[in-house]
Protein backbone atom coordinates (compact mmCIF):
# COMPACT_ATOMS: atom_id res chain seq x y z
CA UNK A 1 0.00 0.00 0.00
CA UNK A 2 1.50 3.66 -1.05
CA UNK A 3 1.95 6.31 1.38
CA UNK A 4 -0.27 9.33 1.26
CA UNK A 5 1.21 12.27 0.36
CA UNK A 6 0.72 15.93 0.72
CA UNK A 7 -1.78 15.85 -2.46
CA UNK A 8 -3.93 13.61 -0.45
CA UNK A 9 -4.68 16.13 2.27
CA UNK A 10 -5.51 18.76 -0.49
CA UNK A 11 -7.52 16.78 -2.51
CA UNK A 12 -9.62 15.86 0.49
CA UNK A 13 -9.64 19.36 2.14
CA UNK A 14 -7.86 18.61 5.07
CA UNK A 15 -5.09 21.87 4.40
CA UNK A 16 -5.16 24.81 2.21
CA UNK A 17 -4.48 24.90 -1.81
CA UNK A 18 -5.43 27.17 -4.46
CA UNK A 19 -8.06 24.50 -5.94
CA UNK A 20 -8.59 25.25 -9.60
CA UNK A 21 -10.40 22.47 -10.61
CA UNK A 22 -12.07 18.69 -8.88
CA UNK A 23 -14.29 16.54 -10.22
CA UNK A 24 -14.89 12.67 -9.65
CA UNK A 25 -11.61 11.48 -11.09
CA UNK A 26 -8.60 14.21 -10.59
CA UNK A 27 -8.37 17.61 -8.72
CA UNK A 28 -5.90 20.85 -9.96
CA UNK A 29 -4.29 23.31 -8.08
CA UNK A 30 -1.96 26.12 -8.25
CA UNK A 31 1.81 25.05 -6.85
CA UNK A 32 3.07 26.45 -4.48
CA UNK A 33 6.19 27.40 -5.43
CA UNK A 34 5.60 28.66 -9.21
CA UNK A 35 8.39 28.21 -11.55
CA UNK A 36 6.04 30.15 -14.36
CA UNK A 37 3.09 32.88 -14.38
CA UNK A 38 0.78 30.13 -14.39
CA UNK A 39 2.00 26.94 -12.55
CA UNK A 40 -0.63 24.50 -12.33
CA UNK A 41 -0.55 20.87 -10.48
CA UNK A 42 -2.80 18.25 -12.43
CA UNK A 43 -3.32 14.99 -10.10
CA UNK A 44 -5.66 12.29 -10.32
CA UNK A 45 -7.29 11.56 -7.08
CA UNK A 46 -6.55 8.02 -6.37
CA UNK A 47 -3.03 7.62 -5.36
CA UNK A 48 -0.85 6.57 -7.92
CA UNK A 49 2.75 6.66 -6.85
CA UNK A 50 4.92 7.70 -9.90
CA UNK A 51 4.40 7.33 -13.63
CA UNK A 52 5.53 3.42 -13.41
CA UNK A 53 2.73 2.33 -11.04
CA UNK A 54 -0.12 3.51 -13.37
CA UNK A 55 -2.57 0.98 -14.85
CA UNK A 56 -4.89 -0.16 -17.48
CA UNK A 57 -7.43 0.66 -15.14
CA UNK A 58 -6.13 4.28 -14.94
CA UNK A 59 -6.74 4.91 -18.73
CA UNK A 60 -9.73 7.48 -17.52
CA UNK A 61 -8.23 9.64 -15.19
CA UNK A 62 -5.01 9.83 -17.42
CA UNK A 63 -7.14 11.37 -19.80
CA UNK A 64 -9.10 13.13 -17.83
CA UNK A 65 -5.97 15.12 -16.54
CA UNK A 66 -5.02 16.24 -20.33
CA UNK A 67 -9.01 17.04 -20.86
CA UNK A 68 -8.44 19.14 -17.64
CA UNK A 69 -4.95 20.59 -18.97
CA UNK A 70 -6.56 21.84 -22.00
CA UNK A 71 -9.35 23.34 -20.12
CA UNK A 72 -7.04 24.90 -17.78
CA UNK A 73 -4.76 26.01 -20.03
CA UNK A 74 -7.83 28.14 -22.35
CA UNK A 75 -9.01 29.40 -18.91
CA UNK A 76 -5.53 30.95 -18.04
CA UNK A 77 -4.96 32.49 -21.57
CA UNK A 78 -2.23 30.62 -22.22
CA UNK A 79 -3.61 28.05 -24.99
CA UNK A 80 -2.77 30.06 -27.56
CA UNK A 81 0.44 31.63 -27.29
CA UNK A 82 1.27 27.66 -25.71
CA UNK A 83 2.51 25.73 -22.25
CA UNK A 84 4.27 22.85 -21.50
CA UNK A 85 3.20 19.64 -19.53
CA UNK A 86 5.52 18.00 -17.66
CA UNK A 87 5.49 14.36 -15.61
CA UNK A 88 8.34 13.80 -13.22
CA UNK A 89 9.21 10.14 -12.72
CA UNK A 90 11.68 8.75 -9.56
CA UNK A 91 15.13 10.68 -8.86
CA UNK A 92 16.63 10.95 -12.27
CA UNK A 93 12.81 12.54 -12.82
CA UNK A 94 13.18 15.21 -10.44
CA UNK A 95 10.00 13.67 -9.03
CA UNK A 96 9.60 15.11 -5.03
CA UNK A 97 6.31 14.02 -4.42
CA UNK A 98 5.40 10.60 -4.86
CA UNK A 99 1.52 11.28 -6.23
CA UNK A 100 2.32 11.47 -9.46
CA UNK A 101 1.00 15.19 -11.06
CA UNK A 102 1.03 16.42 -14.72
CA UNK A 103 3.08 20.19 -14.51
CA UNK A 104 0.91 22.90 -16.31
CA UNK A 105 3.32 25.44 -16.76
CA UNK A 106 3.01 28.72 -18.92
CA UNK A 107 2.28 32.53 -19.36
CA UNK A 108 6.18 33.08 -20.88
CA UNK A 109 8.60 31.53 -23.18
CA UNK A 110 9.69 28.69 -21.13
CA UNK A 111 13.31 27.81 -22.85
CA UNK A 112 14.73 24.96 -23.60
CA UNK A 113 13.16 21.36 -22.49
CA UNK A 114 15.96 20.51 -19.93
CA UNK A 115 17.60 22.83 -17.74
CA UNK A 116 20.44 21.65 -15.81
P1 LIG B 1 7.85 17.24 -8.63
O1 LIG B 1 9.25 17.71 -8.46
O2 LIG B 1 7.52 16.09 -7.70
O3 LIG B 1 7.50 16.94 -10.06
O4 LIG B 1 6.94 18.47 -8.27
C1 LIG B 1 6.34 18.64 -7.01
C2 LIG B 1 5.72 20.00 -7.01
O5 LIG B 1 4.81 20.09 -5.94
C3 LIG B 1 6.73 21.14 -6.85
O6 LIG B 1 6.65 22.03 -7.96
C4 LIG B 1 6.32 21.79 -5.54
O7 LIG B 1 6.47 23.20 -5.57
C5 LIG B 1 4.86 21.38 -5.39
N1 LIG B 1 4.40 21.26 -4.02
C6 LIG B 1 5.01 20.55 -3.02
N2 LIG B 1 4.31 20.64 -1.88
C7 LIG B 1 3.21 21.40 -2.16
C8 LIG B 1 2.09 21.84 -1.38
O8 LIG B 1 1.96 21.54 -0.19
N3 LIG B 1 1.17 22.59 -2.00
C9 LIG B 1 1.27 22.94 -3.32
N4 LIG B 1 0.29 23.71 -3.82
N5 LIG B 1 2.32 22.54 -4.09
C10 LIG B 1 3.27 21.78 -3.51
Amino acid sequence: MAEETIFSKIIRKEIPADVVYQDDLVTAFRDINPRAPSHILIIPNKLIPTVNDIEVEDEAAMGRMFTVARKLAAEEGIAEDGYRLIMNCNVHGGQEVYHIHMHLLGGRPLGPLLLG
